[in-house]
């Protein structure tokens, strides 16, 4: 960043983001490595390999490696939804927000969408929206579920609110999908075996390129049939690979040496908010996983205003609304980037509102 340079500041913490993590010396071996053929003809045996292993990780009978999750939640929820169906989701999900209208303009899917006071997911508010379908109505064909919950600050929604959502939807035929994109980190946050989150969903996409640090890809994973039909949607897509082993094996490592160190961004984001909480603009029980949301309401500070002040200390940030900027420990965040953003949080945050009120700027787009 040129301003932290003309500032003189030598250390920049990047906490956009866990999809900022580059590569590491390990992995870039083990993408050398890889064995590699055309996927497209089925004869990679990295990505076949990446795909049964994440299948089976989750408890299900096939998985599809795929460039990106907007292309793992969309041919998903284009497997589960036909053309004009309709499915539903939290307003600020990843699927709705920022998939930049692909369910509607590939799929011809419509979405309808709920909010709750505390970005968990509340069944009795789902069971009210399902419609049957009829001459009016149009038919709600599925539901996905962000775990992770992204915007509402990496929350993990609990087991037994899953449990319930998998009742009604076998009540009301209703398929369940899942933007695992972070359910890594719910499954180190709870101790949850993946294959647990995994039977509850007809299917799910989890991403290798957030916090375990591959710099590419994403697995969905479902029944054999709809696994199928996924494969078709990713050719139609567009997203089809061919000696895709290389990037497969980026994730192969991650899954081996990254999976389980996403405790330690855990605790990093534990400790940011612990510090950060005599400020007020944090409450520490809100931090479920490797993510901090500051509330700066009452404070003084807009988003985008506390994000270029930080920034021009090295501390990189989002606004993800007028008045709340995201904070996201991942692979690339270390202890002395901790104390740095500590340190410079605590202290445009304790210095109060002036500066803040003067800076006007829209918030930025904030980042997935
Ligand atoms: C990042 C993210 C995705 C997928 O993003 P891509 O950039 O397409 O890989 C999906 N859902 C959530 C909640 C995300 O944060």
């Amino acid at each position: 960043m040129s301003t932290t340079r003309q500032a003189g500041i030598d250390i920049v913490a990047d906490l956009r983001s866990d999809t900022v993590t580059k590569p590491t010396r390990g992995m870039r071996t083990a993408m050398a490595r890889a064995d590699v053929g055309d996927d497209v003809y089925r004869e990679d045996p990295t990505v076949r390999d990446l795909e049964e292993r994440v299948a089976g990780m989750l408890g299900h009978e096939a998985g599809l490696f795929l460039p990106s999750g907007t292309m793992g939640n969309q041919v998903a929820v284009q497997a589960l939804v036909p053309r004009g169906g309709e499915v539903l989701c939290a307003a600020d999900a990843h699927f709705v927000t920022y998939e930049a209208g692909a369910a509607a303009a590939h799929g011809g899917i419509s979405t309808r969408t709920w909010t709750t006071d505390d970005g968990l997911i509340d069944v009795d508010t789902v069971a009210g929206m399902i419609h049957p379908g009829g001459s009016f109505a149009n038919r709600t064909f599925a539901v996905v579920v962000e775990q992770t919950a992204n915007l509402p600050g990496g929350l993990v929604h609990p087991l037994q609110r899953l449990i319930a959502l998998r009742e009604l939807a076998d009540s009301t035929g209703v398929a369940l999908h899942c933007d695992g994109a972070r359910l890594w980190h719910a499954h180190i946050a709870t101790g949850m075996p993946l294959h647990v989150y995994g039977g509850l969903f007809d299917t799910l996409s989890v991403c290798l390129s957030k916090g375990l640090g591959a710099p590419v890809g994403s697995v969905m994973v479902g029944s054999t049939r709809l696994v199928d039909e996924a494969r078709r949607l990713r050719q139609r897509a567009g997203g089809a690979m061919r000696q895709a082993g290389v990037i497969a094996a980026a994730g192969l490592h991650a899954l081996k040496h990254h999976l389980g160190r996403l405790g330690e961004d855990h605790r990093r984001a534990h400790d940011l908010a612990a510090a950060l909480a005599s400020t007020g603009v944090v409450q520490p029980d809100r931090v479920h996983s490797n993510m901090v949301v500051l509330d700066l309401e009452g404070t003084g500070w807009t988003a985008a205003g506390l994000v270029a002040a930080a920034a021009e200390q090295g501390v990189l940030s989002v606004a993800i609304a007028p008045r709340r900027v995201r904070l996201v420990t991942h692979l690339d965040v270390t202890e002395q980037h901790l104390r740095h953003a500590i340190h410079v949080l605590t202290g445009l945050l304790g210095r109060g509102t002036t500066e803040a009120d003067r800076s006007q700027r829209r918030p930025s787009q904030p980042m997935p």
